[in-house]
C-alpha cells in the first residue's frame, strides 16, 4: 500500500525504520532489496570515516569523509546519531533525515546498536528491527566466507556479534535471516503493517470519514 492509498497522505508524518544486525548477518542484502520493492520507502546513506571497499563509491554506499571531516560534523552536531564501529566512525545527517520524515518519505537506518540507542533517544517514534543470524555456527562461517581479515579482527568481529545479539529485545521486531527472500517478505511485512497503523493512516482516515460527514445521508 502505498502512503497515499488511503487519500491524499502528504501531511503525514514519515516513518523512521532501525534496522540493526551483527556484521555478517546480511543485513544490506535484505534491506536493499527491500527498498526495491516498497514505495516511498529509502535507504539513508550514513557517512564513514572508512575507506571506500572495491566496489564501493561516494554518495552511493556512503558519503566517504575524513576522520577529520567526521569530527568537524560531530562537534556541529550535524548527526543524528554516530558510533565508532571496528575502529571507523559512521554516522547518520539529522538534516537529510528530518527533511525526507517531514516530506512524508519512509526511511530506513541500517546501524549499529549504539547508534540504535541514539535514535530512540531522539524520536519516539521509530520503529527497530532486529536482524539475527540463525545461529553463532552459521554467522561465523558467512564471516569467514567473505573475509580475508587477519584471525585478531574475526575475534573482534565476533565479539561484538556477541554484544549485539544480546540487544535484540530493545527492538520493536525481530527476524531471523535464515533464507534471504524468506527474510525479505518478513521485513516488508512489517513495513505494510506499520503503514497500516492508526497513527499512520489517521489524517487520511479522517478525510475519508469527513466525506461521509459532507456527503451521507443522516
Ligand atoms: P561496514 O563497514 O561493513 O559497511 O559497516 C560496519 C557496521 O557499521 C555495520 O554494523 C553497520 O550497521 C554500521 N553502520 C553503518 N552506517 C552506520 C551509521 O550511520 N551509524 C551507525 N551507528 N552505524 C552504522
Amino acid at each position: 500500500m502505498s502512503n497515499s492509498a488511503a487519500g491524499g497522505a502528504s501531511e503525514r508524518r514519515g516513518v523512521l525504520y532501525v534496522v540493526s544486525a551483527p556484521s555478517g548477518t546480511g543485513k544490506t542484502t535484505v534491506v536493499e532489496r527491500l527498498v526495491q520493492r516498497v514505495s516511498d520507502l529509502s535507504l539513508s546513506r550514513s557517512y564513514t570515516s572508512r575507506a571506500a571497499r572495491n566496489g564501493e563509491s561516494n554518495g552511493v554506499d556512503y558519503n566517504f569523509v575524513t576522520r577529520e571531516r567526521f569530527e568537524e560534523m560531530v562537534a556541529a552536531d550535524e548527526f543524528l546519531e554516530w558510533a565508532d564501529v571496528f575502529g571507523n566512525l559512521y554516522g547518520t545527517c539529522a538534516t537529510d533525515v528530518e527533511r525526507d520524515l517531514a516530506r512524508g518519505h519512509d526511511i530506513v537506518l541500517v546501524i549499529d546498536v549504539q547508534g540504535a540507542r541514539q535514535v530512540r533517544m531522539r524520536y519516539a517514534q521509530t520503529v527497530g528491527v532486529f536482524v539475527l543470524p540463525p545461529s553463532f555456527e552459521v554467522l561465523e562461517q558467512r564471516l569467514r566466507g567473505r573475509s580475508k581479515d587477519p584471525e585478531e579482527a574475526m575475534q573482534r568481529r565476533l565479539r561484538t556479534a556477541r554484544n549485539e545479539v544480546a540487544a535484540f529485545a530493545e527492538y520493536d521486531y525481530v527476524i531471523v535471516n535464515d533464507e534471504l527472500e524468506a527474510c525479505v517478505e518478513r521485513l516488508r511485512a512489517i513495513v505494510l503493517a506499520e503503514r497500516a497503523r492508526l497513527r499512520s493512516v489517521r489524517l487520511a482516515a479522517e478525510a475519508i470519514v469527513a466525506s461521509f460527514r459532507e456527503r451521507a445521508p443522516q
